[in-house]
């Protein structure tokens, strides 16, 4: 147990347990400290929103066998007010510990001020992998005509790219040197008065990101890997991302990796089964297919600028950002995050819609082995949408739809999640000779998950490090009907 008399930023960690990594996966005991930050504008409308669904679908999947010990920690306008500073050391030491966190949205100013407090954290904690699923949920509204045919994972390279913030003020000393640095080069076309960015890819962070897309496929039963490039402008940094990835690929994944080529040559357009479809496009023309061809896409693997781009077009076309999640991972921490901004305009009023920071805890859920917790939300949020109980957002879209506040938006989502799930008793011989049955981890309801597999020694859940979409999250058992009442999900 962690000391309770510990702070960070004054406030107390509350009793619980930490998350360690072995191997890149989480190993989640059943009372884990997670600090959550709730963001600057509408974060104060939709974290407590998301908190309470979260809670909620725990204590429908697990009773009181399991919990999350929430550890508020400051950034943004928060801890500026408190500290001054807008990410306090205590923020990053409180994640270093307890390793999976989440957060709202963070205000970040354009054009100058201080550097983006989320590009800060994911390099900090070496989060280099950003997923975000896109699918769709029935009855959204959407610009296209089947956004239905679209169900991607993007996995975006998080650390480097133009995002490293390399970049120097036009004018300034450093800009002027390296433009003289580039004349000796016998580049003479920049012109003098020249802002400078620098893009850096390198081999093992490009190689590091396609594997981790090419093991998520593998897992989650996904056919296609696709990189995403801008290798035939930029040979030395996207095109070498591409080819960096078919090494890596050839190198570790040879017997299970086929490519466009060799579909064609090889195997006459069909895929062998049991083996994933590796092929690459230029960012352009996936824009352009992913919107007339979206069913021939199933996971993305690109740099960080493309990324950043492909994610967002790729959340409008299933109905826009305000239910798209996210997750930023690294070896031994992982961050959740809505990823949309902090809408100043709509902050403070409980109007905003939290289905993309409560399905990026729906991913963290997943991420923690607690696979039937996230598919109660997710059950519960496609029933909300499909009733047409929507926040603003939706509701100016839809047709015949009821506006809910966010609040409002939450209890229904709650009140549309299975019934909460029996949780069998202790048995006090079983418990005496066998502690982890104990915990209920054993129920039916938990052991039928592939991949939540449960530890002996310390009764903790190995996660898998795998995000998967909510369309193919694993469907809980219905709850028996004398299950006892675990908390206010109960419908
Ligand atoms: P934004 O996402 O805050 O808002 C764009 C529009 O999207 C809003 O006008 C609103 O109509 C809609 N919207 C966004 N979230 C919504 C929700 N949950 N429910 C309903 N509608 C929603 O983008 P912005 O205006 O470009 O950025 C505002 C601030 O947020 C900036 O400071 C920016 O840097 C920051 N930002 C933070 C993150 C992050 O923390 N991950 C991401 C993007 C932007």
């Amino acid at each position: 147990m962690t000391d309770k008399a510990k702070t960070y930023n004054g406030i107390a960690v509350p009793a619980g347990e930490k998350i360690t990594f072995q191997n890149g996966k989480p190993v989640t005991p059943d009372h884990p400290i997670i600090p959550f930050i709730e963001g600057d504008g509408i974060g104060t409308d939709i974290w407590p929103a998301s908190r309470k669904i979260i809670d909620a679908a725990v204590r429908g999947a697990y009773g009181d066998t399991r919990s999350i010990a929430w550890l508020e920690v400051l950034a943004g306008d928060k801890a500026k007010a408190a500290s001054g500073v807008p990410l306090p050391q205590d923020t990053l030491d409180a994640i270093t510990e307890f390793g999976v966190a989440i957060k709202g949205p963070l205000g970040t100013p354009t054009g100058g001020g201080m550097r983006s407090l989320n590009v800060t954290m994911r390099q900090k904690f070496d989060l280099y992998r950003c997923v975000r699923p896109v699918r769709y949920f029935s009855c959204v509204p959407s610009v296209v005509v089947h956004p239905e045919k679209l169900d991607v994972v993007i996995f975006r390279e998080n650390t480097e790219d133009v995002y490293a913030g390399i970049e120097y003020k036009a004018d300034s000393a450093e800009a002027v040197q390296i433009v003289d640095l580039l004349g000796k080069f016998g580049v003479d076309t920049i012109e003098a008065t020249t802002g400078i960015g620098i893009k850096i890819i390198s081999r093992r962070k490009s190689r590091r990101l396609v594997k981790a897309a090419i093991e998520y496929a593998l897992e989650s039963g996904r056919k296609t890997v696709t990189l995403v490039h801008k290798g035939n402008i930029q040979k030395f940094t996207e095109g070498a991302f591409r080819d960096w990835g078919y090494e890596l690929a050839r190198e570790e994944f040879a017997d299970k990796i086929v490519t466009e080529d060799e579909l064609w040559s090889k195997h006459n357009g069909k895929l062998p089964d049991g083996k994933i479809l590796l092929n690459d496009r230029i960012a352009d023309a996936m824009f352009f297919e992913v919107l007339t061809k979206p069913s021939e896409f199933s996971v993305i693997a690109t740099c960080n600028l493309n990324g950043d781009y492909l994610s967002d077009a790729c959340a409008a076309q299933v109905g826009g950002l305000g239910i798209a999640p996210g997750a930023n991972i690294g070896t031994d921490c992982a961050i959740f995050e809505a990823t949309h901004g902090t809408w100043p305009k709509g902050a403070g009023k409980n109007l905003a819609n939290p289905s993309s920071l409560l399905l990026s805890g729906v991913m963290m859920l997943e991420f923690m082995g607690w696979k039937e917790a996230a598919q109660r939300i997710v059950t519960g949020l496609e029933k909300t949408i499909a009733s047409k109980n929507v926040t603003v957002d939706l509701h100016t879209l839809m047709e015949g739809a009821t506006l809910l506040s966010t609040s409002a938006f939450a209890d229904a989502v709650i009140a549309n999640m299975p019934e909460p799930v029996k949780v069998q008793a202790p048995v006090a011989a079983a418990a005496a000779s066998a502690p982890t049955d104990s915990t209920g981890k054993d129920t039916p309801a938990q052991s039928v998950v592939a991949g939540d597999k449960v530890s002996p020694s310390s009764s903790a859940t190995v996660g898998s490090d795998t995000v998967e979409p909510a369309s193919t999250a694993p469907v809980v058992p219905a709850a028996s009907p004398s299950a006892p009442a675990t908390g206010k999900d109960a419908k």
